[in-house]
């Protein structure tokens, strides 16, 4: 596992830019500046208290993982596949209260749904399993790929309508992910809490690996617990490892899409 953290800012002097270029064994430019870097290396221990000192943004943006910690979780947070931007709604909050009960206007957590999900019909060129990238909780997939794959492992679909059209969505259905009766070990995790509706939701990078559920014998589950920023709000999609493990051998998906739990 690695853990990736940016550390950015600005430099507006010379005897700051040589610290920095002795520290990241790197030539920099002046001004704003960018690097990511891995936690356990050399450069990240020399540049953790200067960063202090130097008054520079040193934030964790993501976790890599190894294949085998991938292959040893039992169950894992599915990351997303491939991801398309279009159809976007043009009102998110507006489309948030449309399809689920009880959303929030501020933070966009809510209920279960309470309508079907419209959309326009997506191309999915030779993809099998689709994600919106206003979405994040939620899983569409090729109507074949739907019968010959996640039907056997006896998970439930939902048909996608057509934006204000009464008809289904013809490329795809929405898989029906029953949300989990179990809480998660948040314990130190940091959060926000909404102004309006009180709830918390969780900051959503990753840092290392995700909180194992109190129990594994499911195939997919959405946390009870919110994840986002601003006015989103989504669960994690939780996947059982024989799940993840035929995906990325039919090459649905691959490794890095998982986040394993433990
Ligand atoms: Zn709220």
């Amino acid at each position: 596992m690695e853990i990736k953290r940016r550390i950015s800012g600005n430099i507006d002097s010379r005897s700051k830019k040589r610290l920095l270029e002795d520290a990241l064994k790197i030539k920099l430019d002046d001004g704003l500046f960018s690097h990511d870097i891995d936690e356990k290396s050399e450069e990240y221990n020399m540049i953790k208290h200067l960063a202090l000192s130097l008054n520079l943004y040193d934030r964790v943006i993501g976790t890599l993982f190894t294949q085998q910690e991938i292959e040893q979780a039992e169950i894992l947070v599915f990351r997303g596949a491939w991801v398309t931007g279009y159809p976007q709604p043009e009102k998110p909050i507006e489309f948030s209260g449309n399809t689920y009960s009880n959303s929030c206007p501020e933070c966009g957590i809510h209920d279960e749904p309470k309508a079907p999900f419209q959309m326009k019909e997506p191309n999915l060129g030779k993809h099998k399993i689709m994600q919106l990238n206003w979405i994040f909780d939620e899983i569409f997939v090729e109507r074949n790929f739907y019968q010959s794959f996640f039907k056997d492992f006896g998970i439930g679909m939902r048909e996608a309508m057509l934006y204000k059209k009464n008809e289904p969505v013809k490329t795809v259905l929405q898989l029906d992910i029953p949300k989990a009766e179990f809480a998660l070990d948040m314990n130190g995790l940091e959060f926000s809490t909404c102004p309006v509706c009180k709830k918390i939701k969780y900051t959503p990078v990753e840092i290392g690996f995700f909180p194992a559920p109190p129990r594994t014998n499911f195939h997919i589950l959405k946390t009870k617990e919110f994840f986002g920023s601003g006015h989103s709000a989504f669960n994690k999609i939780l996947m059982s490892h024989e799940i993840m493990s035929e995906l990325v051998k039919i090459k649905v998906a691959k490794y890095y899409n998982f986040v394993p739990a433990k």
